[in-house]
């Protein structure tokens, strides 16, 4: 009988890194370790060494979920966004380890794993938006995960509004990240409280003592969220959505499938809220990981 392969899962974004044990089922063999994202490329690569190092002899392969846009062959990062170190899609993840090491796009494994083992796991056709710091999206077609011709594809930066309003992190304006995200939150809470302290967790704060000015605030931005939520249906007819982040919490998930299928040209659709939390995109990502070593067997 095959031996059960263990993955050494890391979750890096702009703030965090997350890392952990986790088998070829996706089950977490192991606590989860949580560090500040080092400033600098030579820190973050400092950091994964060391952590390599002292799990290496007992995995099968490092797998990493990673803010940024992965390459097809899953080897290298092809861009990555401004809350990362200047240079960090240059990182040779491989030369990390002796084992191979598989990356995916934090979105993208956050929905395999959704698709996989969590909401979605009853659908062929998913659609996954993940609201955080930004917007990352998942998509999956007939069973695989839609990559493009590089491997960059389902990033949320299309423009859901005009007149050159908002500056979104990739450079262009109006996208529906900055209009979808935990940050357009708090740009929402800086206009309409007038006041360039408030952020995202006023409004929460607000909608959790159920104040009107926050629940108007949240209501709002969440109509944001549907203005995209409209057109992705449109575009991919996914069975079902699942909607991914800490803010996805307060959501009304019943209005927005309602109202997302009051427009939608397609048959209707079923809107979730994710189910396995914060560890998703690391679970993803060895799910993805396990299936390159069965593709490849003498990866490296
Ligand atoms: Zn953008």
């Amino acid at each position: 009988m095959q031996k059960n392969k263990k993955f050494l899962a890391f979750d890096i974004g702009g703030t965090k890194i997350a890392c952990s044990i986790i088998s070829e089922q996706g089950e977490l063999l192991g606590p989860v370790h949580k560090f500040d994202t080092p400033k600098t490329i030579e820190g973050i690569n400092q950091l994964l060494k060391s952590l390599i190092s002292q799990h290496e002899n007992r995995i099968d392969a490092v797998a990493i979920a990673t803010a940024g846009t992965v390459s097809q062959d899953r080897k290298q990062i092809i861009s990555s966004v401004g809350n990362m170190a200047a240079g960090y899609h240059e990182t040779n993840f491989q030369s990390l380890s002796n084992k191979p090491v598989i990356l995916e796009n934090d979105a993208n494994a956050a929905a395999w794993a959704e698709y996989k083992l969590g909401a979605g796991k009853h659908y062929k056709n998913l659609l996954v938006i993940a609201i955080g710091t930004g917007v990352g999206l998942g998509i999956i077609i007939e069973g695989k995960l839609l990559k493009g011709k590089s491997g960059a594809a389902a990033e949320a930066h299309f423009p859901i509004n005009h007149g050159h309003i908002r500056r979104c992190t990739c450079g262009a304006y109006d996208c529906y990240e900055i209009y979808a995200s935990g940050t357009a939150l708090s740009l929402d809470a800086k206009s309409a409280y007038g006041d360039d302290s408030k952020n995202s967790h006023d409004v929460i704060k607000g909608v959790k003592q159920h104040n009107h000015v926050a629940i108007e605030i949240f209501d709002n931005w969440q109509n944001n969220v549907l203005a995209g939520l409209y057109g992705l249906v449109n575009l991919f007819d996914p069975e079902a959505v699942v909607l991914f982040g800490s803010l996805v919490e307060f959501m009304d998930i019943e209005k927005l499938e309602r109202e997302t299928n009051k427009i939608v040209l397609t048959p209707p659709v079923k809107i979730y809220r994710a189910e396995l939390g914060n560890n998703a995109a690391m679970i993803g990502a060895s799910l993805i990981a396990a299936e390159e070593l069965r593709k490849h067997p003498h990866y490296a």
